[in-house]
């Protein structure tokens, strides 16, 4: 079949699935204290409507699903979903972006369904400056699912991502620099975006992969590694050979000329860019008997209109129509 190209030429490779816009943390960067408010249960795709829809992704190419949310543990029987996905014709590589709270409870029936990568997201190993982070005193059962993820060969690599801030991450980096040397986890910072609800966000705070760097490399010299050409994070071992850094730096080093992304939304709606201001609705043409070739035909008119790159750099930047949690980062 035809492979799923944008009118930019860049072909899509990669779909990150919400399933769930709700979260058991709150972190600043992301979501409100409180008060944002939940999707209703029939607005959520069913496991089914989301298998239907990556059997057609990936019928055009779409080989790379990464599951996401909001919180996509606290979905109910997501281990029934990843088994569903990791059959699904096409599919090559299935993976889980977690805050890693609920794993060790999840991670031995998310690897027997087939689940073989995973991302936990952590910013802080001090007990205080992770409940001021995340809104939650919850360091401890995020280590112990790292942990338990640990336990299971099968699932590697283990990433941990964490959300650069100035003012906050610096002090964090000897940290989370050394628990990439001690333990079989891939650290990478991620540039903070605007996508946090407060809409606090401030291009002052964007703490950059390059200064993270060199923090790093105060003490511990760095080596860079190949990357896949679309690849979003730039890769780095220790020159002693101890471990794995990574940097995704959406901010300061755009890789949109290279993005092989779209997103669907925990309700339906396909996202071309993070900083979509425009959804395109395919729970729909799901609920109303459409065949699989109309939702084809609307995936390859939305992807067509993929944006060029985003804008938080330009002066004029307007942010996206939703923030991360309900977009699924
Ligand atoms: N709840 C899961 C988690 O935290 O891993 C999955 C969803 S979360 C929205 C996905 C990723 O987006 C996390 O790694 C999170 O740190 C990142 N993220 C959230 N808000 C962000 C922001 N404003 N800028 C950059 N990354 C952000
Ligand atoms: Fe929840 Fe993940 Fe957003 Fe934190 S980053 S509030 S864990 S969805």
């Amino acid at each position: 079949m035809e492979p799923l190209r944008d009118s930019w030429g860049r072909e899509i490779r990669s779909v990150r699935v919400s399933v769930t816009d709700k979260c058991n943390f709150r972190c600043r960067y992301c979501m409100p204290a409180e008060g944002l408010e939940w999707l209703e249960r029939d607005e959520l795709l069913s496991f089914e409507e989301i298998e239907r829809l990556v059997r057609v992704l990936a019928s055009m190419g779409v080989d790379e699903v990464r599951l996401t949310g909001g919180e996509p543990l606290v979905r109910r029987d997501l281990p029934v979903l990843v088994r569903m996905l990791a059959g699904t014709p096409g599919v090559r590589d299935l993976s889980l972006t977690t805050n890693g709270v609920l794993l060790d409870r999840f991670a031995g029936p998310l690897v027997e369904a087939g689940l073989r990568r995973l991302n936990v997201s952590l910013d802080s190993l001090s007990h205080v400056r992770f409940a001021e982070i995340t809104r939650r005193d919850a360091l401890d059962r995020v280590l112990a699912g790292l942990e338990a993820a640990e336990r299971h060969p099968e699932l590697r690599p283990i990433k941990v991502n964490c959300v650069a801030i100035r003012g906050f991450t610096e002090e964090e980096v000897p940290a989370l620099a050394e628990l990439a040397r001690r333990k079989p986890y891939v650290v990478r910072f991620i540039e903070f975006m605007p996508l946090d609800a407060d809409q606090a966000w401030k291009g002052d705070d964007v703490l950059t992969g390059g200064e993270i760097r060199a923090l790093i490399e105060e003490r511990w010299p760095l080596e860079e590694l190949p990357a896949k050409p679309s690849s979003t994070a730039r890769r780095f071992r220790f020159a002693d050979g101890a471990g794995e850094i990574g940097f995704v730096n959406p901010v300061s080093e755009p890789f949109c000329s290279t993005c092989d992304r779209i997103r669907l939304t925990a309700d339906g709606q396909l996202r071309t860019c993070l900083f979509s201001r425009r959804e395109w609705d395919l729970k729909s043409p799901l609920r109303d008997g459409s065949s699989d070739e109309r939702l084809e035909e609307l995936i390859r008119f939305a992807v067509a209109h993929k944006e060029l790159k985003h804008k938080i750099n330009d002066p004029g930047f307007v942010r996206a129509s939703r923030s991360m949690s309900q977009i699924g980062g």
